[in-house]
């Protein structure tokens, strides 16, 4: 099958584009700019004519994907706006709503082989910031944030104002689908994966133009934080094992109308220097401090098991989990 990645140089997808192709799947990316271009066509110059770019300058025009999706039997869409530097909150949800109702309005209308249309969404659109532990599931969705932007406007936080981005395009998404189902040839599934870790294999000029999750990653060991800083946390996943269970997603048939929270447990930014000993000239913290009772936000993870195969995840040692569920022995759905 042939599968349309849409954002196809960002640090997520461009693991994705890699596990599709490994896997045996043609790949069409699309990304911004001709100037993204090179560096994905570099990596993956081994696949030939499997891997091929379009470019799409501005996703939030309607019919942006017209051409993009025709001829291919799925869609991960996973372009989509990530800072914290929004003032309006309009600056950031409008590309992401827009963005991903484009990428579905196009698929309806041209994408006549697709079968299933795979969102990245976000554990932004479950978590509701609180102060008691919990562990959230698929049945959450993060009202709050919404209320927050409703009273704060442009004085919301960043982070605010990207997670009602993330909760108003997946419900954006399902709505669309709702609407449409009947004549609709494929089916939706929603991935909400926490903060995503791992290695880096697109482009990255500088330390600076890392993506949101690895940048702050980064800093843990390269700047002084406080003791504050290295007591928070969330939870995680590693960027391979959210590409493989994106590729398990095309493979399971009873994935279809779900959403589905990929996570791998809980950290506290502590964990990632205990993690790597003397990894750090700032600092080393007080060791062993991530223990289960300061954690607390956990996701239930069982879905992705069930339904995806995802039975295990890379631990925050750094091992390496063989390739769970279906991968590569079934075909798409
Ligand atoms: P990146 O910033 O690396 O990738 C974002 C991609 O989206 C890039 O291809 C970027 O293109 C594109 N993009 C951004 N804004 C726009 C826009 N206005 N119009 C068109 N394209 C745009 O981030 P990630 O790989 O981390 O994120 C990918 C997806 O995963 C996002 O939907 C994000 O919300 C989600 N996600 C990420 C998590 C994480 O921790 N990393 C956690 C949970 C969800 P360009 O390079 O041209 O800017």
């Amino acid at each position: 099958g042939k599968v349309l990645v849409s954002g196809a140089n960002g640090f997520i997808a461009t693991w994705v584009v890699r596990t599709l192709l490994e896997q045996g799947f043609a790949v069409r990316g699309s990304v911004r700019s001709a100037e993204k271009c090179g560096h994905l066509r570099d990596i993956f110059a081994a696949y030939g004519e499997k891997f091929e770019l379009v470019v799409v300058p501005d996703i939030t025009q309607e019919g942006a994907f017209d051409e993009a999706v025709k001829g291919v039997d799925a869609i991960e869409h996973m372009a989509s706006p990530v800072h914290l530097n929004a003032e309006n909150p309009d600056e950031i949800i409008v590309p992401t709503v827009k963005g991903t109702l484009s990428m579905l309005n196009s698929a309806m209308k041209h994408g006549k082989n697709v079968k299933r249309v795979v969102l990245m969404s976000s554990t932004a659109a479950v978590l509701q910031e609180q102060s008691e532990p919990k562990t959230f599931s698929e049945l959450d969705w993060n009202e709050l944030v919404l209320q927050q932007i409703a009273e704060k406007g442009s004085t919301a936080s960043g982070h605010t104002k990207y997670r009602a981005a993330k909760v108003l395009g997946e419900r954006a998404a399902w709505e669309f689908f709702e609407q449409h189902k009947d004549k609709l040839g494929w089916d939706l599934v929603v991935l909400n994966p926490p903060y995503v870790f791992g290695p880096t294999i697109h482009a990255v000029s500088s330390p600076e133009a890392l993506n949101l999750s690895t940048r702050e990653f980064y800093k843990i060991f390269t700047q002084p934080s406080t003791q504050a800083t290295l007591q928070a946390g969330n939870c995680w996943v590693d960027v391979r094992d959210l590409a493989r269970a994106q590729v398990l997603t095309l493979l399971s048939a009873s994935a279809g109308g779900e959403r589905i929270i990929i996570s791998a447990g809980p950290w506290i930014w502590q964990d990632w220097l205990d993690a790597t000993p003397n990894s750090s000239k700032y600092q080393e913290g007080i060791p062993g401090t991530g223990t289960d009772t300061v954690y607390k936000i956990r996701f239930d993870a069982s879905k992705s098991a069930r339904l995806l195969g995802m039975t295990t995840y890379r631990s925050k040692g750094g091992d390496r989990a063989g390739y769970g569920g279906r991968l590569g022995s079934a075909g798409m759905v």
